[in-house]
């Protein structure tokens, strides 16, 4: 099996994570910016963070043999405080042209407020000016839908963004639907909690396709199991899926569609 983890958290994981995930057939990692569990008290934090996804999980990953990129963005939870916000934002751009960097995520909404609302457009902004790929998390549980929705129209009210450079992170069976018939990629995040299982991301499959799709782990500093993406390639394989199916699903849609940065490149 080979697979490629689109968004783990990667910083929130033990060595013995990257030696589990190459041991299981993981091709590359990709890292989205993210809450680090508490909120941080300036934007230098954020400068350090960036340098730590840029620089220091990099040659982590490399010793496992692991190619390893990231995006990049002030994330949903912290984005209330619009003054930090416009800081974060503004230390972003040099960060661009770094060989590693995919795009702005995970951008998004957390509890559909105004300020996230306002910082999730100036992000939409930005990539848009940089022609960046966008990486979105959509919020959890009983606002996903309405903030799909809100999401849905500020990417869709940007004649400049493209919906087949955008992933959706985080769909449910209530929320894929509309992703994909906008034109969207849509991300299912296995979680042993809330978000997806293994059966209901493969339900979903079996429900919508897998022409704009991808499965990831969201591995972070909760609770969360990095090999979550095998373990649901297994459960495809115990429906009666085909090993192909199985790989273009966890293997080829991810390349798909992050070769649309050039940076993503797998060593040969
Ligand atoms: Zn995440």
């Amino acid at each position: 099996m080979r697979y490629i983890e689109p968004h783990g958290h990667m910083v929130s994981l033990v060595t013995d994570d990257y030696l589990d995930m190459a041991t299981a057939g993981c091709q590359a990692v990709c890292e989205p910016a993210f809450w680090a569990g508490f909120d941080r008290s300036s934007a230098d934090g954020f400068h350090d963070y960036f340098c730590q996804l840029t620089e220091h999980e990099p040659k982590r990953a490399a010793r496992f043999g692991l190619p390893h990129f990231c995006w990049l963005c002030i994330n949903p939870k912290e984005s209330e405080d619009i003054a930090l916000a416009d800081d974060v934002l503004a230390l972003i751009p040099k960060f661009l042209d770094r060989p590693t960097v995919l795009g702005i995520g995970e951008i998004g909404l957390n509890k559909n407020s105004r300020n996230e609302v306002k910082v999730l457009e100036k992000h939409v902004d930005l990539a848009a000016r940089e022609q960046q790929l966008i990486l979105v998390h959509t919020p959890h549980l009983e606002d996903k839908l309405k903030g799909t929705r809100l999401i849905l129209d500020v990417l869709q009210s940007d004649s400049r963004i493209r919906p087949e450079r955008c992933i959706i992170d985080h769909v449910e069976e209530h929320t894929v639907r509309r992703v994909l018939d906008a034109g969207f990629w849509a991300g299912m995040t296995l979680y042993p909690e809330s978000k997806c299982t293994s059966a209901r991301a493969v339900d979903i499959v079996e429900m919508y396709g897998a022409e704009r799709v991808w499965m990831n782990s969201a591995c972070d500093w909760g609770v969360s199991v990095p090999l979550a993406v095998p373990y649901a390639a297994l459960e495809m394989r115990r429906r009666g899926h085909s090993a192909e199916a199985v790989d273009r699903l966890i293997y080829q849609n991810p390349i798909r569609f992050l070769s649309q940065c050039p940076k993503f490149k797998l060593p040969a």
